[in-house]
This record gives C-alpha cells, sequence and structure tokens, in this order.
C-alpha cells in the first residue's frame, strides 16, 4: 500500500502529453492552444471614425461654439465598410459613420449630435482636437505582435481575436479518448427493474461524465462479467484508447481479477492499494505505454479516485498545468475522528457564512452511498498523521465545482 503522495508521484512518472490537432477556433474553447499566436496584420486596419459624425480638419473647426456656430460643405458621405473616395480641401468635411474609415486630409471628427445638416452645409457647433474620436490604425493589435501565447486555454476572448487576425484554424492539444470498462456478474445496463440480484452499472455513466468535465471522450465499452476471458477481450479493444479506467474487481474478493488480468495482457503494474478512505483499492499500470486506471468498484470510491488521480491525469495530457482541485480553508462544522495513516475524503457542503467557509458532512460515508456525493460540492481532506477533527476546527476543503463562485443575488 502507498501514500496518495506516492501514488501521484507514481502515476506521472512516464507521463506523455497527447499530440497537437488542427481545430475550428469555436472547438479550440476552453482547450489548451499549442503555439504561439503573431498578428498578421493591424487591428483596426485603417483609421476609422469612433463616431457617426463629421470627418474635418480640426483647423477648420477652430473657435466654433452654440452661441458662434460654423458652417462648412459636406463633399461626401463615407458609410462603414465604403473607401472614402475624396480629399478634403480647406472648409470641406465629409459625412462619416462609426467604423467608416477616414478620408485624406481629415483630422478628427466632430460628432453628430453638435452638428446640424442643412441641404448640403453643416452646422458646427463645437470645436474639436487632433485626432478627437478617431481610432487609429493598429491601436488595438499591433502586427507581428503576440496576442496568443502557447498553453494559454482558449477564452472567449480569444477566440474573437483569432477570429479579427482571419484564424479559422488553429492548433490546441487533442482530447483523451478514455475507454470505460465496468466489471461485475451483478451488473446490468440501465434496466427499469434489474432482475434480483443484479444492479445498474452506474459508474460508467459518473465515470463518463468525470471524463467529459474534464473535456476528454469517453468511450463506454460496456461491462465485463468477472471472467478472465471477458476482461482480457475488454482491456484489448480498450487499447485503441488513450488511456484506459475500469471499475471494479479490484479489490481481494474471489473473483477480483481485474490485477491478473491487467497483468496477463502484457501490463507493468505499477502500484496496487492506496492508503485513503474511500478508494483503497485502486491498481495503476500501463499496456504499451497506454495508462490503465484500475478503480474501485464502489460508486464513490470510483469517484473519488477519478477526482485523485485521473482527472489531473487528463488534464495533463491536454496540456494543462493547473491540473489540482482548489482547496481552500474552511471551519468544520461537526466533530470527525479517524483513523492514522489513512487520507479521508469526506464528502461535504461547502459554504460561505460571513467571512469564512464552513465545510458540513453531507451525510452517510459508506464507499457506496452515492448520495452523499450528489450533495457535496467538496471533499474535506484529512491527512494521514491526524486523527480528530472537533468542531470549529478549520480542515482543507477541495472543491469540486465552481459553485462557491457563483451567486442567486443579483450583483449590482
Ligand atoms: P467490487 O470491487 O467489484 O467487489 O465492487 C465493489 C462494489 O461496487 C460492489 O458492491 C459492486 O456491486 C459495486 N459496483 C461495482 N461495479 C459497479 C458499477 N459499474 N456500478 C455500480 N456499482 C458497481
Ligand atoms: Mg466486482
Amino acid at each position: 500500500m502507498i501514500t496518495v503522495e506516492k501514488a501521484l508521484r507514481s502515476i506521472f512518472l512516464n507521463f506523455r502529453p497527447l499530440g497537437l490537432e488542427k481545430v475550428n477556433i469555436l472547438d479550440a474553447r476552453a482547450r489548451v492552444i499549442g503555439e504561439d499566436v503573431f498578428a498578421t496584420r493591424n487591428i483596426p486596419p485603417s483609421d476609422n471614425s469612433a463616431m457617426d459624425g463629421y470627418a474635418v480638419r480640426h483647423i477648420d473647426t477652430k473657435g466654433a461654439t452654440r452661441v458662434n456656430p460654423l458652417r462648412l460643405k459636406v463633399i461626401e458621405e463615407i458609410p462603414a465598410g465604403k473607401v472614402p473616395q475624396k480629399r478634403l480641401k480647406k472648409g470641406e468635411v465629409s459625412r462619416i459613420m462609426t467604423g467608416a474609415i477616414i478620408p485624406g486630409a481629415a483630422d478628427a471628427i466632430v460628432r453628430q449630435e453638435d452638428t446640424k445638416k442643412i441641404g448640403k452645409k453643416v452646422i458646427i457647433y463645437t470645436s474639436v482636437k487632433e485626432g478627437q474620436d478617431i481610432r487609429f490604425a493598429g491601436e488595438d493589435v499591433q502586427k507581428e505582435e503576440l496576442v496568443i501565447s502557447k498553453g494559454s486555454i482558449i477564452s472567449p476572448a480569444q477566440i474573437g481575436m483569432l477570429a479579427s487576425l482571419g484564424r479559422a484554424f488553429v492548433s490546441v492539444y487533442q482530447k483523451p479518448r478514455v475507454a470505460i470498462i465496468a466489471t461485475g456478474d451483478e451488473l446490468v445496463d440501465i434496466e427499469n427493474d434489474p432482475p434480483p440480484a443484479k444492479i445498474v452499472n452506474s459508474n460508467s455513466y459518473s465515470l463518463a461524465a468525470q471524463v467529459m468535465e474534464c473535456g476528454a471522450i469517453p468511450l463506454i465499452l460496456g461491462i465485463a462479467k468477472d471472467k478472465k476471458s471477458e476482461l482480457q477481450e475488454k482491456f484489448k479493444t480498450a487499447l485503441h484508447a488513450d488511456l484506459i479506467i475500469s471499475s471494479g474487481g479490484v479489490s481481494v474478493g474471489d473473483f477480483d481479477l481485474v490485477k491478473d488480468v491487467m497483468g496477463e495482457i502484457g501490463n507493468a503494474m505499477h502500484f496496487w492499494q492506496v492508503a485513503m478512505k474511500p478508494g483503497k483499492p485502486l491498481a495503476f499500470g500501463s499496456i504499451k505505454g497506454i495508462p490503465i486506471f484500475g478503480l474501485p468498484g464502489n460508486s464513490v470510491s470510483a469517484m473519488v479516485s477519478f477526482e485523485q488521480f485521473v482527472r489531473p491525469y487528463l488534464l495533463k495530457m491536454q496540456g494543462h498545468t493547473k491540473i489540482f482541485r482548489r482547496t481552500i480553508k474552511a471551519l468544520s462544522s461537526q466533530e470527525i475522528q479517524k483513523k492514522k495513516g489513512v487520507r479521508h475524503f469526506i464528502r461535504a457542503i461547502v459554504k460561505k457564512e460571513e467571512s469564512q467557509y464552513v465545510a458540513a458532512i453531507t451525510g452517510e460515508q459508506g464507499s457506496g452511498i452515492l448520495k452523499s456525493m450528489v450533495l457535496a460540492n467538496a471533499l474535506i481532506v484529512l491527512k494521514e498523521n491526524e486523527t480528530k477533527i472537533k468542531k470549529g476546527d478549520p480542515v482543507t476543503v477541495q472543491l469540486l465545482d465552481d459553485s462557491l463562485s457563483k451567486t442567486e443575488s443579483f450583483p449590482f
């Protein structure tokens, strides 16, 4: 049996990230980019108007006020998207819309609300400074500037930036394809009324959902009976994936054959059994460089083991560097006792109460009690050497979702 820390170190020993693939920019969302992106053009590409109004030579507006307006000649109308045809001469202006290119010799914009059009003339009620309400070429992005660095997680703003640079495709880390094998003679797929002595294979679904939350692709391979030939068959099929997860059959029972089968099909078993609760009978190995996580069968053990080991692994495969869940300190709302030498992950709900976080256990902690996992938004992590937590003691909690950063109340 090894510690959680040693187990984590062991799984990353011969780690290999996945390769890159070119994807449409929308498919790059929330994924890690595998290239530096440099601007191939200025944004905006040319000087343009920030306002609807009139493009002017600022000197022509000198002295204009509400009381002493000036009258100038309108020589052209420039909507956005049209190239101006005329260059301004003294006393001339062009009608211009937001985003339209500034005509030759113009160096400022008079806003519409400071003007009044009369026939081919316009009355100007204000003077403007050079450059007023002009957006200059390259003021957002300069050609050749680095706009997105390799390793960034692609956000909607970055997708907008890629689009404005004319990039429809971008290079990102591939999504791991994760084979999911359920094991057990007692398992059936989702049915209304499972026959006597049978239960529904729920692990394949909770694990598939966890895989999806990591941005990876689950491949549910179904149920293998507790029979060596069937397990071998399933594991061999699974070798087409980038990573394999099984659940069940890794304990010490007569029909727990997963470890044996992993060994027989050419696996280098790296470890079996981790000093943690829930999740002790975890087996980790690899076949032909494909990592295999033999997760325990109990529903919560499988999910908690996934959280601690598989999730960070899948994130790292996709180029992520922040691969661990955030932990915060919270005050325990009850006394907790535990055995020395084992790390406990206790299902809890964490809430902010005034200026501090408080963690309350969500119910029965048996490793098959899924309901207390359903209610949890965090896991209280109690280290190996701890034995007793008193009510009100600070504890470390691992946040399982971002519910704490959201609020129902209108924020402004
Ligand atoms: P095992 O380690 O195979 O003995 O499984 C431990 C417990 O988890 C048993 O009660 C199994 O019935 C249950 N279990 C195993 N696999 C699954 C699964 N895929 N879905 C739901 N429960 C399971
Ligand atoms: Mg079993």
